[in-house]
């Protein structure tokens, strides 16, 4: 069975990179954050500075980067990229900062993931675009405060929860990204088929939208996989015939649950008697980091109306309880 929620491997992340919007204009879904960046974007411009820090925040998949990426093309400056657990030291953070220039686009994903010296050393870079640097080391060593150019954060997190409130106090604008819906993710995948070169039949792109757990990473990952079916078949365009045999091959059921969002509802349901069960205790029982839970799986879950989280911990709803709680069944769909 085919994990969906898996980070992309390199052959999955050149084939991203071929398909993802360039312009806000591509970019799909998510209108209400998408005006307000352009409204934003466009004043900084006029005033010709650089945009307020931005904090994205939401599961994995849902255009975090590929937001970031357009950004820096809509305020005409350059982006680099790194992510919080790879800047391990201060220094390595000076030497990323000192390189910005003007109106430059600082991307830094798994912001909640900064070492606290390194989360430090961002703010007064954040908020006066200075650092102070140490020159030379042992009794002869000295701070210097360097001036930095204007520059925008663009943090992403997948756990806004776990940030610190003076790093969340820090960004100007923040934003939260929604799962998308069936026929905003259908446009997308007509658009990604475009640029792949197959043809997709609507019905087929519908359907491969309804299965895709509201993210535009995994719509595009099922599309990958039903242009192989496709094309094997000698097929030049996906069919809905194409599309339903590839999701029944990769075992996606109706309401585009993969095989760990069943395990979870299971374990809930039938270990557990229905709940509340801590997070720590379930992700035992499915044997899933924690960590992962909570930011993959249960957003989806509870969005679609199968799980609750409750003081007490997690519970089945109903709709999951009568949908799990009989072995065998679990594939079938409502
Ligand atoms: P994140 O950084 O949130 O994990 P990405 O920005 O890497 O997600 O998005 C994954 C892929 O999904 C991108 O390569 C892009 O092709 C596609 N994608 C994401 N959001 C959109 C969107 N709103 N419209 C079109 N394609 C999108």
């Amino acid at each position: 069975i085919e994990a969906l929620n898996t980070a992309p491997d390199a052959t999955e992340v050149r084939f991203e990179e071929q398909i993802r919007p360039q312009k806000m204009g591509d970019f799909a879904g998510q209108k209400k954050l998408t005006d307000n960046l352009k409204v934003f974007i466009t004043a900084a411009r006029k005033r010709g500075e650089a945009l307020d820090h931005v904090l994205l925040s939401g599961p994995p998949g849902l255009g975090k980067t590929t937001l970031a990426h357009i950004i820096a093309a809509e305020m005409g400056g350059g982006i680099k990229i790194t992510s919080g657990p790879l800047i391990d030291k201060a220094g390595n953070l000076a030497g990323l900062l000192t390189s910005m220039k003007k109106g430059d686009i600082l991307f830094i994903d798994e912001i909640h993931r900064l070492a606290p010296a390194v989360e430090e050393y961002l703010y007064s870079a954040m908020e006066d675009y200075r650092i102070d640097i140490l020159l030379d080391s042992g009794p002869a060593s000295r701070a210097v405060q360097l001036k930095l150019e204007p520059f925008t954060l663009v943090g992403a997190t997948t756990r806004a929860g776990l940030l610190t409130s003076p790093l969340r106090a820090r960004f100007g604008i923040n934003n939260r990204l929604d799962y998308y819906t069936p026929e905003i993710l259908q446009g997308i995948i007509v658009r990604a088929a475009g640029i792949l070169n197959i043809g997709v039949e609507e019905d087929a792109a519908m359907e491969i939208a309804r299965r895709s757990r509201g993210t535009p990473r995994i719509a595009n990952r099922l599309l990958r996989r039903a242009r192989d079916f496709a094309q094997v078949a000698g097929d030049v365009s996906i069919s809905l015939a194409v599309a339903r045999h590839t999701l029944e091959s990769l075992e996606i059921d109706e309401g585009g649950l993969d095989d760990m969002d069943k395990k979870i509802l299971e374990a809930i349901v039938r270990k557990f008697n229905g709940g509340p069960v801590g997070v720590a205790s379930l992700a035992v029982s499915v044997g899933e980091e924690q960590d992962t839970i909570e930011e993959v799986y249960e957003p989806y879950l509870i969005q679609v109306g199968y799980l609750a989280r409750t003081p007490r911990g997690r519970v089945a709803t109903r709709l999951a309880m009568q949908r799990f709680s009989h072995p065998g069944i679990s594939g079938q769909g409502p």
